[in-house]
C-alpha cells in the first residue's frame, strides 16, 4: 500500500529514477539493483530492493551530494554510537513544502525553538526554517542547564510565548520544571514536536502549565526529512503525509519512504527507517491516508539469546501509578547480557512499589522469566532522578544498551 494515488505519484517519478540512478554508481549497492526496471509505475517502485540505515551512509559517503543553491549542511544521520553518520541537506531544509500543507504558526506568534542547536543536529534547523516562512518572531533558547529553567519559563512568561517547539523529552522537562516551579504560561497555544513519538504524560503537566496549548506533530528523520505532520485533532501517532513523500507499507507492516522531492540530496528510495505503520483514515476528517505510525520494528533486543520487546516492558511500566516514564537498560559483559533494568522517572511524592512491579513484570515476560531464571536478582526495577540521553543525538530512547567491560 502507498500514500499516494498511482495518478498522484507516478508523474513525480522521474525523482525516483534519478535517485535510482545515483544509487546505481555506488559501488556498495550498484549490484543490488541489477536486473531491476525503472520505477515508472508504483508497482515497479515495490519491487525495488528496501534501503536500510547504513546502506544510506554507505551511498552518501560515496555521492557527497551538494545543494543546486546556497549552502549543504551536514547532520548527524543514524545510528546511536560511534562517530557521526552524516546526512545532507540544502539551506531551507525542504520545509516550503512542508509550510505549503502545514502552518500551525503564524505572523503573530512568539515562537521558542527548543529544540538543541549545533552537535549537527537537524531539528533546531528545521524548525527556524518553519518559523522563517510564518514570518512569527523567534526565541532561539536550544538547550539549557538544568538551573536555567525557572529565569528562561519566567522570561516567556513574560515575552507572551505563543508557542513552543521540541522533542518530547525536552518539552516534557520545560513542562515538568515550569509546574515544579509554579509558572505558567496562558499565552502559550501550541507545541510544536518532532524527532520522538509524543508523550501523553505530556498532556497533564500542560493542561497545568498551559491549559490553551495544543499538539502540532511532524514526523520524520535526518534522513529523510519531514514525512508527515498533525494537528490537535489527530491522534498523536497519525501523520498525514506530504505529496513529496511516498510511504510505502511493505511486509510486517514496515514502513519505507521514498523522497518525489527533486531537491532532495540524499537518495532517499525505499528506504527503512525501521518504524513500522499502516495507512489509515484520520479521526479528524481530513481526506485521504494518513499514516499511523506503530512504533518500531528494531526495539527488540536479544537478551541471551531471547528476543526482548522493549516496547511491552516500557509500556507496562509506565501504566504504574506515579510514574511518568520508563527506559529499558542492558547492561552487556563479552556480549553477552549481564543484567537488564527498567528505570523508572516517577512523578514528585509518588511512591512506587518498584519490587512488586518488579515482580509483575519478571513473570508476565517470557524472555525475562526464562533468560534470569537462574540468576532473576539480574532484573532490576528501580527510579533514577534521569534517565539515560544519547548525548550525541540528544535523543531519550526506550532502550539503552551498554557495555561493562
Ligand atoms: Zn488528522
Amino acid at each position: 500500500m502507498f500514500s499516494l494515488t498511482p495518478d498522484a505519484a507516478e508523474p513525480r517519478l522521474h525523482v525516483a529514477r534519478r535517485t535510482l540512478e545515483r544509487l546505481r554508481t555506488v559501488p556498495g549497492l550498484a549490484a543490488r539493483y541489477t536486473g531491476h526496471a525503472e520505477p515508472h509505475r508504483l508497482d515497479d517502485l515495490a519491487a525495488l530492493p528496501p534501503l536500510a540505515k547504513d546502506d544510506l551512509n554507505t551511498a552518501l559517503a560515496h555521492l557527497e551530494p551538494k545543494a543546486e543553491n546556497g549552502a549543504t549542511w551536514l547532520f548527524q544521520s543514524g545510528g546511536s554510537t560511534g562517530a557521526p553518520k552524516i546526512g545532507y541537506a540544502p539551506t531551507g531544509f525542504y520545509m516550503a513544502g512542508v509550510h505549503a500543507h502545514w502552518q500551525p504558526l503564524d505572523p503573530d506568534d512568539v515562537f521558542v525553538n527548543a529544540w538543541g542547536a549545533g552537535r549537527m543536529w537537524g531539528a533546531h534547523f528545521l524548525a527556524a526554517a518553519l518559523a522563517d516562512l510564518s514570518g512569527c518572531q523567534i526565541i532561539a533558547v536550544g538547550s539549557v542547564a538544568a538551573d536555567e529553567y525557572p529565569d528562561w519559563l519566567s522570561f516567556f512568561a513574560a515575552r507572551r510565548v505563543t508557542a513552543i517547539g521540541g522533542t518530547p523529552s525536552v518539552l516534557r522537562l520545560w513542562f515538568a520544571r515550569a509546574r515544579a516551579a509554579g509558572i505558567t504560561l496562558p499565552d502559550l497555544r501550541k507545541v510544536l514536536w518532532l524527532g520522538e513519538a509524543w508523550q501523553p504524560q505530556l498532556a497533564e503537566d500542560m493542561a497545568a502549565v498551559a491549559p490553551r496549548a495544543r499538539r502540532h506533530g511532524m514526523f520524520g528523520s535526518t534522513e529523510t526529512w519531514v514525512v508527515g505532520t498533525n494537528g490537535p485533532e489527530c491522534p498523536a501517532d497519525t501523520f498525514h503525509t506530504l505529496p513529496e513523500q511516498l510511504v510505502h507499507v511493505g511486509p510486517d507492516d514496515l514502513l519505507d519512504f521514498t523522497t518525489l522531492n527533486p531537491e532532495m540530496l540524499n537518495p532517499v528510495l525505499r528506504y527503512r527507517t525501521g518504524d513500522a505503520g499502516r495507512l489509515v483514515a484520520c479521526p479528524c476528517g481530513r481526506p485521504g491516508p494518513a499514516m499511523q505510525v506503530l512504533g518500531r520494528r528494531d526495539s527488540v533486543v536479544q537478551v541471551r539469546g531471547l528476543g526482548l520487546h522493549v516496547e511491552q516492558v516500557v509500556a507496562r511500566a509506565e501504566r504504574e501509578p506515579g510514574v511518568t516514564q520508563a527506559q529499558v537498560l542492558v547492561t552487556e559483559q563479552g556480549g553477552r547480557a549481564s543484567s537488564v533494568e527498567v528505570l523508572l522517572l516517577t512523578a514528585p511524592d509518588a511512591e512506587v512499589d518498584t519490587e512488586r512491579l518488579r515482580k509483575e513484570i519478571l513473570s508476565a515476560t517470557f524472555t525475562l522469566s526464562t533468560a534470569f531464571q537462574h540468576d532473576p536478582q539480574c532484573f532490576r526495577v528501580r527510579t533514577v532522578d534521569a534517565l539515560i540521553s544519547n548525548g550525541r543525538t540528544g535523543k531519550t530512547s526506550d532502550l539503552v544498551v551498554r557495555e561493562d567491560s
